[in-house]
């Protein structure tokens, strides 16, 4: 999709936005706007990615074949129903181009997750985007605003950037109520909203059994987040072999590269970098809703490993005099939440930062 990635919303420094702190140059800025793993990639990816370097000459399996295959494992599915793209933002733009054209239309709820709408778009399509409900989604006025010329409904579950989930029950009376149109289940943050559910005694998702039981859905699920590979860029989506067929046409050749490919292949090894991501995601995020909470800003209880906050005042203007203190968060202005920012779960010491920042702002 060619996309300025300074409208993707989770684009990282490279965007332009604000400037770098000038005041305190030589501290480095605390990235928490992108929703980034603050441990970087599994060393194991990188390890991997080092020793591919050479062969990057050559151009990449096209299949991505050893990848798929065991992603194929993991998941207890048909390599035929796997699809890797160079992220899912990629996959997004494969799947709009697939199903919608002008005068066709897809469903989502409003502040949802920006690309649903920029590559509903750029297939000429239209997105109906239904009010949410708090700050969750509404899935009975979803269904409700679902019409003849709907083909797909996205969802991200947990939505970013709200950090919300809908449980696995919610999905399955969803999908009783549209049997036709294809579902998107964009799970960018499973790991740790399985996680948060499996403490609470929650069924979060039993996305992949509707696969499995060859119903009309396509899961994501990405790299990008608890493996730490945003950079490499690599996505993939599974679905019926039919439904695989049919985004695979609009796949562009070579588009999952070497180093991505091996850097992936790693990093689904890796369970001890997984489990250190996950397990502070779901330490740090309590710590930081419960002190945030004290300090007097309106924090949306999370499923994913950000958080979603309400503070009350112009969210542009907050983040520039937070960034001033050397840390990056999201003002979600561009969701029509003018008052709300994202924050990005850090490591404890990040989050210190982050508390003393907001502590700071709070009282000026
Ligand atoms: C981060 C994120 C993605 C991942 O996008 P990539 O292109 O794979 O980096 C997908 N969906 C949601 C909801 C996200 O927040």
């Amino acid at each position: 999709m060619p996309l300025a990635p300074a409208r993707y919303g989770f684009a990282g420094d490279h965007t332009g936005e604000t400037p770098a702190p000038t005041s305190n140059a030589l501290t480095t800025l605390i990235k928490l706007d992108s929703n980034e793993n603050p441990f970087g990639p599994s060393p194991h990816a990188i390890k991997a990615m080092q020793a591919v370097l050479a062969t990057c000459s050559d151009y990449p399996d096209d299949d991505a074949s050893t990848l798929r295959l065991k992603l194929a494992e993991h998941h207890g599915v048909q390599v035929e129903q796997i699809l890797v793209a160079g992220g899912l933002t990629e996959f997004l733009g494969m799947l709009a181009r697939a199903f919608l054209a002008p005068g066709l239309n897809a469903v989502t709820s409003q502040r949802s997750f920006i690309v649903y709408r920029l590559a509903t778009e750029a297939a000429g399509a239209q997105l109906i985007e239904m009010p949410m409900l708090q700050d969750g989604f509404d899935l009975v006025g979803i269904a409700a605003a679902v019409n003849c010329n709907t083909r797909l409904i996205f969802l991200a579950n947990p939505n970013n950037p709200t950090g919300t989930m809908v449980t696995a029950d919610d999905i399955d009376h969803l999908l009783e109520s549209i049997p036709e149109q294809v579902v998107v289940l964009d799970e960018a943050y499973y790991e740790f909203a399985q996680d948060f559910a499996a403490r609470r005694g929650i069924t979060y998702s039993r996305s992949l059994d509707y696969v499995r039981k060859g119903r009309n859905v396509v899961v994501l699920r990405t790299f990008s987040k608890v493996h730490g590979l945003a950079g490499a860029r690599v996505g993939y989506g599974v679905a019926s072999v039919d439904l695989i067929a049919r985004i695979s046409r609009q796949r562009s050749m070579y588009c999952v590269s070497i180093l991505a490919q091996a850097g992936a292949l790693a990093a689904l090894e890796d369970s001890a970098h997984i489990r250190k991501a996950v397990e502070n995601n779901t330490h740090e995020s309590q710590r930081l809703y419960r002190a945030l909470s004290e300090i007097g800003y309106a924090v949306t209880p999370t499923w994913g490993s950000f958080l979603y906050c309400d503070i009350g005042r112009g969210a542009s203007n907050f983040a520039e005099q937070l960034r001033v203190e050397g840390i990056a968060i999201r003002p979600l202005d561009q969701w029509g939440a003018p008052e709300a920012v994202r924050i990005t779960v850090g490591t404890p010491e990040q989050n210190d930062a982050l508390l003393r920042a907001m502590t700071k702002l709070k009282n000026s």
